[in-house]
């Protein structure tokens, strides 16, 4: 025992020096994330908008999640959010039927009863066909998807589904044999009619041109990895043919629900992340001279956001050349151009009026007033 004692000490004190240089790194290592990073309390706690307004943001996180196609977190989410809320006997139940409009997903989703089903099932479906287009080169889900839902995408003016078809039809023509782009665009081409004329008479104007596309006048119909001389036809298309498909589908699908295609959670905290150091140094600076932020509902600095950031939210009226208020709205009249509510009123005097810009004539109770 004696003999054991010896190294069994020395090991020992061995390892606590060992550990002692560890955790002197970790001091120094935490001092220096204290100094770099120092403690501020967030500055506008106190007038926080969104601490009153729970139900919205909840709503706002489920909405994330269930468009970023996370069903299961945001069930789980959902689940808790509504178990946390007092049960409110009022609330009403939806039946579950499978939603066509945008109505029926909000229904779903108003802030006292969080549910998903018919939101859910609509993104799972989008997920579904973007996945078969990303992975599998599959654009017949897509197609069918944008021909069922062909009237509302050209009330819209989209091109989706011509689009779509055009490169199913590039496809054919590239990795399969003329034969198969013909018989697409015999059964295809017909229904776009006169509107896509011009496209549909040059796709099969190449198809003369067969082996010798690149350097025929119709080269520029196909992108330069989709040209037959320069792709081994393993690969349908080139990946960035498709994701540009993919986000015009993603766009057009979010558009029909009257959804932006970009989830507005992650647009507002990226937006909120690229603004927060100048809002810090706004309200550093304004308690070092005590002063406050007087100009209701406008920064007294500027900040610097990415174009995609930016969404017009500032209206100037053309005619008064005042910017636009809660009280003075802007208004659009029927024939589409956009003036502030006092400059219509001013101009109507009551009665009906001729447009400043154009010759259509309105009436104050046809301006409908437009949210920005
Ligand atoms: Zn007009």
């Amino acid at each position: 025992m004696a003999k054991l004692q010896n190294p069994v000490k020395t090991s020992f004190e061995k390892v606590n020096d060992d550990l002692k240089e560890i955790h002197s790194g970790l001091n120094k290592y935490s001092k220096a994330l204290e100094k770099k990073f120092k403690d501020r309390p967030l500055p506008f706690a106190d007038n926080d908008a969104l601490t009153t307004q729970t139900p919205l943001v909840d709503r706002a996180i489920a909405m994330h999640l269930l468009r970023e196609g996370h069903f299961d977190v945001a069930s789980t989410f959902i689940n808790e959010v509504n178990s946390k809320q007092p049960s409110s006997s009022t609330s009403p139940t939806h039946p579950s039927v499978k939603p066509t409009t945008a109505a029926s997903w909000e229904a779903d989703f108003a802030p006292t009863a969080l549910k998903s089903t018919a939101l859910q099932q609509q993104f799972s479906s989008m997920y579904h066909i973007l996945h078969e287009m990303r992975n599998n080169s599959n654009l017949s889900p897509a197609i069918t998807w944008a021909q069922q839902n062909s009237s509302a995408l050209s009330a819209r003016g989209s091109n989706l589904e011509f689009d779509l078809c055009r490169l199913q039809y590039i496809s054919l023509f590239t990795s399969s044999s003329t034969l198969a782009a013909i018989a697409y665009a015999r059964q295809t081409f017909p229904r776009f009619g006169a509107r896509y004329a011009a496209q549909t008479n040059s796709l099969l104007g190449a198809l003369a041109f067969t082996p010798n596309i690149a350097t025929s006048p119709y080269s520029s119909l196909f992108t330069p990895n989709d040209s037959p001389t320069s792709t081994p036809t393993s690969a349908q298309f080139n990946p960035t043919t498709l994701s540009t498909a993919a986000a015009a589908f993603t766009s057009e699908f979010c558009a029909l629900l009257s959804l932006s295609s970009a989830s507005p959670l992650l647009t507002a905290i990226t937006a909120g992340y690229l603004a927060f150091p100048t809002l810090l140094k706004l309200s550093l600076i304004q308690e070092r001279h005590h002063t406050s932020w007087t100009t209701a509902q406008e920064l007294p600095v500027e900040v610097p956001l990415p174009p995609s950031y930016q969404f017009h939210s500032v209206f100037v009226c053309p005619v008064s050349k005042e910017q636009s208020t809660d009280a003075n709205p802007p208004v659009v009249m029927p024939c589409g151009h956009v003036i502030a509510r006092e400059s219509c009123e001013r101009i109507s005097k009551g009665g009906r009026f001729k447009c400043p810009y154009c010759p259509g004539e309105s009436h104050l109770r046809d301006a409908k007033v437009v949210y920005l």
